[in-house]
């Protein structure tokens, strides 16, 4: 096993590697921005680094300065977290030819996953099921790109290959308009991500975001942990997620689960990943795989048991997978509220200092938060300071489990989305199940 691990990342993520970290009995190192000196973990870690001043590319995104880190405190692998260099597989690169370990899959996976056209043409060959769409790039060909509308039927969506965050895509309603949609989305994408490459998809009218949760260990096993939804969005943010998706065909559901643990052993993955699909009329469609560990990860550890960040470190350290298939069993329900820095009305970030801050507690509920009372919510990063979550035997008794775990926290002195997260464990709809990803907007009356 590893001897010491730096976290290359902040906030609550960084936090929550650093007690998987300490339950392993792993020494660790945190490095954070001058602003970040005051951070939870920072103050927890055995050792810890100032990389550098509070722009993320001038310390969290940079690569030489975190391996530098590395060298100095002898440290042998790290653990990206999720945003920052998680997906980056220069960085990957560049640590495995330190000579450190790259808590994630090796960089060229992270490549073909990072490229969204490459990625649906390696699912499509594991037998993930995909959106109609292009197959492949556009060509620089309008006859042909009108052939494909045409085929593939209105409306239809443009994204670009290396799109990434909600970024670059287009959907476009009628053949009028397609040319000129390819041209825009084509200039966007070279001006945002240096990468032209577009491709067509069907657009899904009424799609919820269905998304399954794999560990696999490079080394031929891999497993799922169910599925989690997280339609409840907004400008493709993820608000209110739960695990599992409710009211989901289980036919569909097992076959989706079979191709993604099979697309896992094909391409060779290895440590957490997620695939992320469209989900209507009783189908999954594939968009895109995130090889790292999302923010939602708790609520799928709350019906699993399983400490999915301990067995990322544990596959990557080049350890078989510790758990089979049948070694996975279910149980209950679990919700996670993303708690952020941000007025609750106009969802504007509002950095400060917390003068009180007051975590919910008992049975089933589980707070990842760095944040404590007097801690200063730098304006300089992601808004989001908290996760609250909640497991119980049922759906039902979950949510109500929240709506009192919302009453108890308590975040003083800065204004903060709590108010919007109350409103939406009380809303109706939400508590039937199976909302589409329009719901929120469409609540906020941004749609
Ligand atoms: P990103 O990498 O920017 O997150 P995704 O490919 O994951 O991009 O898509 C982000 C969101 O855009 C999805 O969650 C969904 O809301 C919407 N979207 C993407 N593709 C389609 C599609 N074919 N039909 C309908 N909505 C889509």
């Amino acid at each position: 096993m590893f001897e010491k691990i730096l976290i290359a990342n902040r906030g609550e993520i960084a936090l929550r590697v650093l007690r998987a970290c300490k339950e392993m009995g792993i020494k660790t190192v945190a490095v954070h921005s001058q602003v970040d000196a005051d951070l939870k973990h920072v103050r927890l870690a055995d050792e810890s680094v100032c990389i550098g001043p509070n722009p993320s590319p001038e310390s969290y995104l940079n690569i030489p300065r975190i391996i530098s880190a590395m060298e100095i405190t002898d440290s042998v692998a790290v653990h990206p977290g999720y945003g920052f260099l998680a997906e980056n597989a220069d960085f990957a690169e560049q640590i495995q030819k330190s000579g450190f370990t790259f808590i994630g899959p090796d960089a060229d996976v992270i490549r073909l996953m990072g490229d969204k056209v490459s990625a649906i043409e390696a699912m499509r060959k594991a037998g993930v099921p995909t959106v109609p769409g292009s197959n492949g790039p556009l060509p620089d060909d309008n006859e042909k790109c009108l052939q494909f509308g045409r085929d593939i039927g209105y409306p239809v969506i443009i994204k670009a290959a290396a799109g990434g965050g909600g970024r670059g895509m287009r959907v476009v309603h009628t053949e009028s308009a397609l040319l000129n949609s390819i041209r825009i989305t084509k200039s966007e994408a070279l001006a945002g991500f240096g990468d032209d490459t577009v491709y067509m998809e069907k657009f899904l009218t009424n799609p919820r975001h269905v998304e399954i949760q794999v560990i696999s260990d490079g080394q031929g096993n891999a497993v799922h942990l169910g599925d989690r939804d997280c339609s409840l969005q907004r400008r493709h943010q993820k608000v209110l997620e739960e695990a599992p998706a409710p009211g989901i065909d289980e036919a569909a559901r097992k076959e989706v689960f079979d191709s993604c643990v099979q697309a896992c052993v094909e391409i060779g993955y290895r440590g957490a990943g997620t695939f992320e699909f469209l989900y209507e009329d009783g189908r999954f469609y594939f968009i895109e795989m995130n090889t790292r560990i999302q923010v939602e990860h708790p609520v799928t550890e709350m019906i699993t048991g399983i400490d999915l960040i301990k067995e990322q470190i544990r596959v990557c350290a080049g350890e078989k997978l510790s758990i089979t298939q049948d070694d996975v069993n279910f149980r209950g329900h679990a919700f996670e509220c993303r708690i952020n820095a941000e007025d609750p009305k106009t969802f504007m970030p509002c950095p400060g200092k917390v003068s009180t801050y007051h975590a919910p507690g008992g049975l089933g509920v589980r707070v990842d938060s760095h944040l404590y009372s007097g801690y200063t919510v730098p304006p300089n990063y992601d808004s989001m300071i908290a996760k609250v979550i909640t497991h119980a035997e049922t759906r039902e008794e979950a949510l109500l489990r929240m709506r009192s775990a919302l009453e108890e926290l308590v975040v003083d002195g800065i204004r903060t989305n709590i108010p919007l997260q109350k409103e939406l464990v009380r809303d109706q709809g939400f508590a039937q199940g199976g909302v589409n990803i329009h719901y929120l907007e469409k609540k906020l009356g941004l749609q």
